[in-house]
């Protein structure tokens, strides 16, 4: 009897099930949008309970179109949009208020209180984070200072709290009624409350942020023989399958890209932007504005550490030349309108919305289109808003680079602005450094996959999986160096006119 891998991937955007087959081939997948939630400038909201409803819907299409029962999906793994925090009852599974995003800027005054008391990287060394409104601790702290029924759920151990994988799967595995309680050691690794030495959280960074540890969910290793639970036979997958994987949606890529060996780096290109490169089993520190983060662990092995950068914004900065300028129908368009001209003529977009990230990490930060001049048109536009990507690319690579001492030769990417070529190809240029695109270009939930069909024998281990990563295409560089330095010295200086917009005060 053939048998199926299956992966959630619930992302920024949207949320998909995809099934996999032996060969690490798609077999077909479903994918629902949920709604974005702005309710006040650089604040970020989801609706918990319709990712949940979405999570089941494409579960039960995917089932259904494909004609596999749940029976035929051996295993189960999750990965997810990181960062983004739910505070719930545990009693009755209702969210006590909508998730706060990763991409989300409220906790802006907790933060810079954090910083004021003992600077950015207080809790560098143990949590390998910045003090950042990026990072799920401070947002926890966010939802049980503002809303009193969350407060008095957590001070009588009635409250739950997780990132978006614990979320799905304490649903998964039956809500109210028995639901296992677990977040894997990537996405524990973005609540800057996990010591990442010990893999535990940190008593004296909870205490500070005065979060009870009664709440929290246990950390477990992202890929583990010893299956947490398993699915409701009377939920979406209609059958008891094992769940037994987990990973934040950037260490799966990384998983997914076979990026196994200390020196291998991807970057996937979504909603944001991450680079992610392999250390080893060592964490190492990032003096450069990079972030130290769990990159896997299998079992009971040592776990795998990864330095990161992190870009906030990327494709949505596409999405938004589609939803709020109106310019193109679909982002796929963008190319074709970025490709009437032949440069930017001279202009620049950095979409810091919420601030900056990697590897400058200024919240006081605010976008801005730069160098108008009445020659500029809106083909101008789109490609400043494309190159704005690449740019934030080469920053990222620049500190790699000086934190890890070994120069990127080449570059893997994923994600959904990697079938834009102009993109690609400019980012080559930027970067002098070949950009290959693999053959499965859904890393994320294929890495997720990967984890889960490990963890039950499906794979016999990372050396299968290295086998059946292959190239689709190579972008290789093709720039001046002259025109490098040029266009490298306006992004500069347009990165320059966003510090400090936001006032502090
Ligand atoms: P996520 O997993 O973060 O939801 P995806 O990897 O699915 O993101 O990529 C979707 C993002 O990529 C969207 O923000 C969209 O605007 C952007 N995008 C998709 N196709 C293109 C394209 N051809 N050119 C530029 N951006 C694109």
């Amino acid at each position: 009897m053939i048998e199926y891998i299956g992966a959630v991937d619930q992302g920024t955007t949207s949320t998909r099930f995809i099934i996999f087959d032996h060969d690490g081939n798609i077999v077909d997948f479903d994918q629902k949008e949920h709604r974005q939630i702005f309710a006040k400038p650089g604040w970020v909201e989801h609706d918990p309970m319709e990712i949940w409803d979405n999570t089941r819907e494409v579960i039960q299409n995917t089932l259904e179109k494909t004609g596999i029962p749940g029976s035929r999906i051996k295993a189960l793994g999750v990965t997810n949009q990181r960062e983004t925090v739910v505070v719930w009852d545990k009693k009755t599974g209702r969210p006590f208020h909508n998730a706060v995003v990763w991409q989300c800027a409220r906790t802006h005054d907790i933060c810079r209180e954090l910083i004021r008391d003992g600077g950015q990287d207080r809790f560098r060394k143990t949590t390998g984070l910045p003090v950042a409104t990026y990072f799920s601790g401070p947002k926890i702290k966010w939802i049980l200072d503002q809303v009193p029924a969350a407060k008095r759920a957590a001070q009588k151990g009635d409250a739950l709290f997780g990132t978006m994988e614990t979320w799905v799967i304490w649903n998964l595995t039956g809500g109210p009624d028995g639901g296992v309680h677990v977040t894997d050691v990537t996405n524990a690794s973005r609540t800057l409350l996990m010591d990442i030495h010990s893999l535990s959280w940190d008593p004296e960074i909870l205490s500070i942020l005065g979060i009870p540890d009664s709440g929290l969910p246990r950390i477990v290793p992202s890929s583990d023989p010893e299956i947490w639970g398993v699915t409701s036979a009377d939920g979406p997958m209609g059958a008891c399958v094992p769940v037994c994987a987990a990973l934040g949606d950037q260490q799966a890529a990384l998983f997914g890209q076979a990026c196994f060996e200390p020196g291998e780096a991807k970057n996937t290109y979504g909603t944001g932007c991450f680079l992610l490169l392999n250390t080893g089993t060592a964490p190492m520190a990032s003096t450069h504005g990079l972030i130290s983060t769990l990159g896997y662990q299998l079992g009971k092995e040592l776990p795998v550490y990864a330095l990161e950068g992190s870009i906030a914004n990327a494709g949505s900065l596409v999405q938004w030349v589609r939803d709020n300028l109106g310019l193109i129908e679909t982002a796929s368009q963008i190319e074709a309108l970025a490709s009437l001209v032949a440069d930017n003529g001279d202009v620049y977009c950095v979409p810091a919305f919420s601030g900056l990230f990697a590897p400058y990490w200024r919240p006081d930060a605010r976008g801005i289109i730069a160098g108008l001049t009445r020659y500029a048109n809106k083909s101008h536009i789109a490609r400043a808003v494309l190159e704005a990507t690449a740019f934030q690319t080469r920053d990222i690579v620049n500190a790699m680079n000086l934190d890890s001492g070994v120069p990127l030769t080449t570059l893997k990417v994923d994600g959904g602005m990697i079938h834009n070529t102009l993109l690609m190809q400019f980012q080559a240029d930027l970067l002098n450094v070949p950009v290959i695109r693999p053959k499965v270009a859904e890393t994320t939930s294929l890495g997720a996959a990967y984890a889960a069909g490990l963890a039950v024998g499906f794979w016999s281990g990372t050396r299968e999986l290295k086998l059946k990563w292959a190239v689709h295409s190579i972008l290789k560089p093709n720039m001046d160096e002259q025109v490098r330095c040029k266009v490298c010295a306006g992004w500069e200086k347009a990165v320059e006119r966003t510090l400090g917009w936001v006032d502090s005060g």
